[in-house]
C-alpha cells in the first residue's frame, strides 16, 4: 500500500509509493562509465592554470611556495557581487537588496579526476577545516546573515566543471528553506523544552531501521520522509547550532563519515550525480538550544515532474527503509579502495 510520511522538521508530507517501489540497485545510473584524466590543459582549477581564475582568497598549505592541495577562489560567474552594499528598496509592492554577497568556489583537489567518494579521509577533513574558516570568515560581516555550503557533483547536479570542487554563497537574508526549519524547530523548543533533531536522531538511533553508519561523533541515516531515493542526513551527535562550532576532532571523524557515505552511494549506484549542503543555523544562532546544523545529501536519481512542481509534495518510488539497508551492504572500501578502512 502506498502510504504517506510527514517530514518531522517540515511537516511536509511525501508520498511512499510502495506499489511502484523499484529495487534500490534498479536506480543506479546507467551511464558507461568515463576515464577522466588527472590534469585537463583546458580546466582553469588545474594547476598551472591559476592565471585563468580571479584571484585566490584562502589556500592551503597557506606557504605560496608549496604546491596547493585545496584553493578557494571567488567564482567567475558569481550570482552575487561583494563589491555592492545591500542596500533595500520598496516601492509599491516590489521589494528589493542591491545583489551584494559572496559567491565562492573551493577547489577539492589538484587532482582533477578524483571526486570527494575517492579521496583519502584526510583530504576530505582538509576540504571541511577550509569550509569551516571561510563560513568562519564571511558570518564575521555584519551585512551577510546566511552562508551556504555546497557541492554539485556531475551535470544533472548543476555541475560546470569537472574537476572536484564545492562552493558557498553568503546572502543578506536568510534563505526560506532555513527560515521555515529555525520556525519549526523554536516552535518544537517550546512545546518540548528540547532540540527537535537531538530528539529526532535518538529516536532513530534507537530505531536503527534507518540508520547507514555511525561514528563517535556523527550518524548518517536515510531520511523517514524523503522525498527523494536515497537522500540521507549526517547529524552532529553533540547539539550544535552552527557548522562553525565544530571541533577539531569532530571535523576529522565527520571526513571519514561523509566519505564514507559518497563512496556508499558511488559504488552502489554506480556514481550518481547528487548535491550535498550544509544546513546550518547562522553563526548568530551559535549558542542556538532549539537549532541543530546537518548536512544533507541529495543524489540526483529522479526527475521533478508536474505533481511536485504543482503541489510540493513529493512521491518516492524506494522506501527510506530499504535504502538504508541497501546502502549498509555496500562494501564501497574494497571497490574505490582509495581511503583508509573506516566503513
Ligand atoms: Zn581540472
Ligand atoms: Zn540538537
Amino acid at each position: 500500500m502506498p502510504e504517506l510520511r510527514q517530514n518531522f522538521f517540515t511537516k511536509e508530507w511525501v508520498i511512499i509509493a510502495t506499489e511502484r517501489a523499484k529495487r534500490p540497485e534498479d536506480l543506479a545510473s546507467h551511464r558507461s562509465p568515463q576515464t577522466v584524466p588527472s590534469f585537463a590543459e583546458n580546466c582553469p582549477f588545474c594547476p598551472g592554470n591559476e592565471s585563468k581564475t580571479p584571484t585566490e582568497v584562502m589556500r592551503f598549505p597557506a606557504n605560496a611556495t608549496e604546491p596547493w592541495a585545496i584553493r578557494v577562489i571567488p567564482n567567475k560567474f558569481a550570482a552575487l557581487d561583494s563589491a555592492t552594499q545591500p542596500t533595500r528598496s520598496l516601492q509599491d509592492v516590489w521589494r528589493r537588496i542591491e545583489g551584494f554577497g559572496f559567491h565562492e568556489v573551493i577547489i577539492d583537489s589538484p587532482d582533477h579526476s578524483v571526486c570527494m567518494a575517492m579521496m583519502r579521509d584526510e583530504q576530505v577533513a582538509g576540504i571541511l577545516r577550509v569550509y569551516k574558516e571561510r563560513y568562519a570568515r564571511l558570518s564575521m560581516d555584519r551585512r551577510i546573515n546566511h552562508v551556504t555550503i555546497f557541492k554539485n557533483h556531475g551535470s544533472d547536479a548543476g555541475a560546470s566543471q569537472q574537476h572536484p570542487h564545492s562552493q558557498l554563497i553568503a546572502t543578506p537574508v536568510i534563505p526560506s528553506q532555513v527560515r521555515h526549519r529555525l520556525h519549526e524547530a523554536l516552535a518544537y523548543y517550546d512545546d518540548n523544552g528540547k532540540c527537535m533533531f537531538c530528539h529526532m536522531v535518538e529516536r532513530e538511533v534507537d530505531e536503527q531501521t534507518r540508520i547507514v553508519q555511525e561514528s563517535e561523533h556523527f550518524v548518517a541515516m536515510e531520511v523517514f520522509a524523503s522525498a527523494t531515493p536515497f537522500a540521507t542526513h549526517i547529524f552532529p551527535l553533540r547539539h550544535m547550532a552552527s557548522f562553525g562550532d565544530i571541533s577539531a576532532t569532530e571535523i576529522a571523524d565527520f571526513g571519514r563519515v561523509l566519505r564514507s557515505l559518497l563512496a556508499k552511494l558511488y559504488v552502489g549506484l554506480a556514481n550518481p550525480d547528487l548535491n550535498f549542503t550544509i544546513r546550518s543555523g547562522p553563526s548568530d544562532y551559535a549558542s542556538a538550544r532549539h537549532f541543530h546544523w546537518y548536512v544533507s545529501v541529495i543524489p540526483r536519481l529522479t526527475r521533478v515532474a508536474g505533481f511536485e512542481l504543482g503541489s510540493g509534495m513529493f512521491i518516492n518510488t524506494v522506501l527510506p527503509e530499504a535504502a538504508a539497508e541497501f546502502l549498509r551492504n555496500v562494501r564501497a572500501e574494497q571497490a574505490v579502495g582509495a581511503g583508509a578502512s573506516t566503513v
